[in-house]
């Protein structure tokens, strides 16, 4: 049962911080953009885009203003709203973002405006526009060329849109519409990552058509978005939306369109020069090392890459006299469309024009991506004698050369951090040490007379407990941003998170100083919606800091007296304590299963001694969630200690300890070793427990609440294979739309995490769903080994890249040996890749009955 506390995420954020020192030296640059995985949300609902960078058109009142506009977020009135109601066919309202540099645009999320309840105005569709310099603005066309993009049914569900084709943008305006007058709110958000290669604009020759075998081939740039005529002109479009053609040109990834939508292409015979010129503009002067062209080498079509290209620099007004020229070897073997890499030899420009020679009639690009300034990092993963500088190769992983200087500097650099990251190690350890030691002289807390000896021998049989608080996430958790960090195609997608890359950005939320992270935030919001039905819980006014008026009762702590210590969890130790009289402070509707004239067991959770005021609340936010939750499989809070410290909640003893160790102890009936004195179990009580755990599961949800942390080791046992849910530090109640974002990142249980959870951070019942089918798989494996142990977190992490992509490489856990064909049925439908296809845990608990042996 672990989950962390906010010490241990403090913790996180420091060794973060050299993280992102260490990964911004090693300069992270991507050769271009993978708009599968740029897709990471730029900063409305995480609060990374300040308020300033926030405007609109117009605004209804000083409580609607366009700061409001960030989806998922309830300040103010709740959301952004024009003046004047939009009427239909009128563009005149519109909310903008800056987002102060370049970025990739791929996905764009709305919403209305709800104000728990209050409200209902929504923009049923709406338009984009955006612009990279503020002055020219471009509409937004799907491939197809419709501009409208379908908006929101009611105001409080996100709606998510795929921007085909992306953009690329630093203003991005979106601009509500409707099919008859009424009054519209907005709340969005922009999804991808920043625009690294700075190009702002190509200028080339119109592309042509071409007819083949009586097929007509539309070789021209479609999502071009300068100006058109012979020439195109200040523009961005098929050759930077990261899609690279396919080896037969006249075949395409997307759906429904022509021959040859993915390439630009021109034919000798209208160019007399021999060439094509391609002019690219950049935001600032770079330092460039490579340009890769993706060409297609249907040379059986007359169509091959270019056999010449000769490149100009101009980094002031003037171009330098000497270009670079580069001519790769020409393959007549493959026709595989391929990227062929020039190195620009660390030339300073602001400006390229290349000259590519036709090397036969025809030539197709379809990408093309410079990269530049700290590129030099990148390479030196590649041995520094095997490649050449320029090369041309079928796939797109391009390396060069370093020159010694650099390797120089990388080596001062690396030393340098590591100097660092000891220093900050070394302070951490003695820092614990410290607290540990003043830990120690610490009484205990219950009554002075029973327990002060314990006190001093439980901080002895802990002798490790400093180390398991500096690095207390066990196996079960891990900080995906660190892991996400170490694959290069999720880099990016970090490196948005942390804001390392836009220097003019706020430090993201979880790691400002005094700025609650996302676990702490308060969003214990107990008003929600299902389906139609507005339910209300009983208000409770808890004051979180001075914990009055809890809805449980304040128990006199001067009756539970202790037994022994059960474990030790985020926030103090768990202890076994006897008290007497316990059935009067409860409601009729609880009763324990011993004679009402004996003392009761219960299970003591207390506030560890050097709690700070975060650690705190967060206790007290678990309280009051477990306050309100009354099911027969979710444990069951009796009563709290919050009127002075340490604080403490009481709640039933379940003898059996939490599912994972008891499971652990057991074997399979059947399946016992022959001098094996392990207890056995029955797939009957299996089955009986898993069944339990998904009616819980059903009353949360029921509540929406999403409790983002199930797991055997979260699942308590009883008598007679009870099962009770536990361990709400997680947990969070969702407040009527689909589902919870997290502002900041933890540390968390990443194999028991849905991919959209770890690369969207996205919770919901239908990620609870996720880690309900692995709960069922820890539970018919008798949790004798962690989910995916044959996987490092490094590769768990690029599984889940692979349940993103859906093209049937992702590794889904095997069936288990006593596992029956349909539970195993069952346990893949919670892992389906669209959320909405996975069940209901109604579903799973008639299924799971159904199922009964
Ligand atoms: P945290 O939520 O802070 O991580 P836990 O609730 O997980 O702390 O408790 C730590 C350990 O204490 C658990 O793994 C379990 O073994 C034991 N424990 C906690 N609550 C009970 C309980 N009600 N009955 C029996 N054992 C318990």
């Amino acid at each position: 049962m672990k989950s962390l506390s906010p010490i241990e995420m403090r913790h996180v954020e420091k060794h973060k911080f050299s993280l992102v020192l260490l990964f911004y030296l090693f300069g992270v640059v991507r050769s271009q953009v993978s708009p599968g995985v740029c897709r990471y949300p730029l900063g409305m609902s995480g609060g990374q885009i300040q308020d300033e960078d926030i405007s609109a058109s117009s605004q209804w009142s000083e409580s609607t203003a366009a700061r409001y506009g960030r989806l998922d977020f309830e300040e103010g009135d709740g959301a952004w709203c024009p003046e004047i109601i939009v009427e239909p066919d009128s563009l005149k309202e519109f909310l903008q973002i800056d987002l102060r540099s370049l970025h990739f645009i791929t996905l764009v999320g709305t919403q209305g405006r709800h104000a728990g309840g209050i409200g209902n105005e929504f923009a049923q569709m709406y338009k984009i526009k955006y612009s990279r310099d503020g002055s020219r603005w471009i509409s937004w066309r799907n491939r197809q060329g419709r501009q409208v993009i379908e908006g929101n049914r009611n105001a409080y569900d996100i709606v998510l849109k795929d921007l085909e084709p992306p953009i690329i943008a630093r203003f991005v305006r979106f601009m509500p519409m409707t099919d008859h007058s009424m009054n519209v709110c907005m709340r969005v958000e922009l999804y991808g990552c920043e625009w690294l290669d700075g190009l702002v604009s190509y200028n080339a020759p119109a592309g042509q058509h071409m007819t083949f075998e009586g097929l007509q081939v539309h070789l021209n740039d479609s999502v071009y978005d300068g100006a058109m005529g012979y020439s195109m002109t200040e523009g961005l479009g098929q050759l930077t939306d990261g899609m690279a053609g396919l080896d037969d040109f006249t075949l395409s990834h997307v759906y429904s369109v022509w021959p040859g939508y993915d390439y630009v292409g021109w034919s000798n015979e209208s160019l007399p020069d021999d060439y094509v010129e391609i002019m690219f503009e950049f935001d600032r002067i770079r330092n460039f090392t490579t340009m890769k062209v993706h060409c297609n080498n249907m040379f059986t079509r007359s169509v091959k890459m270019f056999r010449q290209v000769v490149c100009y620099f101009r980094s002031e007004s003037d171009w330098e006299p000497t270009p670079v020229t580069f001519s790769p070897v020409m393959d007549d073997v493959n026709p595989s469309a391929r990227f062929v890499i020039v190195s620009l030899h660390n030339h300073m420009a602001s400006a390229i024009k290349c000259q590519y020679y036709f090397a036969d009639t025809w030539m197709m690009f379809s990408e093309i991506t410079f990269q530049s300034d700290t590129a030099m990092y990148n390479t030196t993963l590649a041995p520094p004698d095997t490649d050449p500088p320029t090369s041309t190769q079928p796939d797109d992983d391009p390396t060069h050369k370093v020159d010694d200087s650099n390797t120089r500097i990388l080596i001062g650099c690396l030393v340098a951090i590591i100097f660092i990251l000891v220093a900050i190690i070394v302070i951490i350890l003695w820092r614990q040490v410290w607290q540990k030691m003043l830990e120690k002289s610490e009484t205990f807390p219950y009554n002075n007379n029973s327990s002060s000896n314990h006190s001093s021998s439980s901080s002895e049989q802990e002798s490790n407990s400093t180390y398991e608080r500096i690095f207390p996430l066990g196996a079960d958790y891990q900080e995906p941003s660190r892991l996400l960090r170490k694959l290069p195609e999720f880099s990016q997608v970090m490196e948005e998170a942390d804001g390392t890359s836009t220097a003019p950005k706020s430090p993201p939320v979880s790691m400002q100083e005094g700025v609650p992270h996302y676990a702490e935030a308060d969003i214990v919001n107990l008003q929600g919606v299902t389906g139609s039905n507005t339910y209300a819980a009983p208000a409770v006014t808890m004051d979180l800091l001075s914990g009055k008026d809890v809805a449980v009762e304040e128990f006199p702590r001067k009756l539970l007296t202790f037994k022994e210590k059960l474990g030790e969890g985020q926030f103090g130790e768990v202890h076994l304590c006897e008290v007497e009289g316990m059935q009067e402070f409860m409601n009729e509707d609880f009763s324990f299963d011993t004679n009402p004239n004996m003392p009761v067991l219960v299970a003591v959770k207390m506030l560890r001694a050097d709690a700070n005021k975060n650690a705190r609340n967060d206790f007290l936010k678990e309280i009051k969630i477990m306050s309100r939750l009354k099911d027969p499989n979710i444990v069951h809070l009796l009563g709290v200690c919050v009127c002075c410290d340490p604080l403490c909640m009481i709640t039933e003893y379940m003898e059996n300890g939490d599912l994972n160790q008891f499971l652990s102890r057991h074997e399979p009936e059947g399946q016992v070793a022959p001098l094996s004195t392990a207890p056995t179990i029955r797939y009957n009580n299996l089955h009986y427990m898993v069944t339990q755990i998904a009616s819980g599961m059903k009353y949360l949800s029921s509540l929406n609440f999403v409790h983002r942390d199930l797991a055997t080791r979260n699942c308590l046992v009883g008598k007679n294979y009870t099962i009770k849910i536990a361990d709400f530090g997680m947990s969070r109640n969702l407040y009527s739309g689909d589902y919870y974002r997290i502002q900041g990142r933890a540390v968390l249980p990443i194999r028991w995490m849905s991919w959209e959870s770890i690369l969207l951070g996205k919770f919901t019942t239908a990620s609870d769903v996720w880690a309900f089918g692995v709960t069922l798989w820890e539970t018919l494996t008798l949790c004798k080994e962690q989910p995916y142990s044959q996987l490092s977190d490094e590769q768990v992490i690029e599984n889940t890249g692979e349940f993103f992509r859906d093209q049937k490489r992702q590794i889904y856990l095997p069936q288990p040996a006593i596992c029956p064909d349909p539970i195993y049925k069952l346990m893949l439908s919670c892992w389906q890749r669209n959320a909405k296809e996975r069940p209901s845990f109604q579903n799973i608990y008639h299924t799971l009955l159904e199922c009964q042996v």
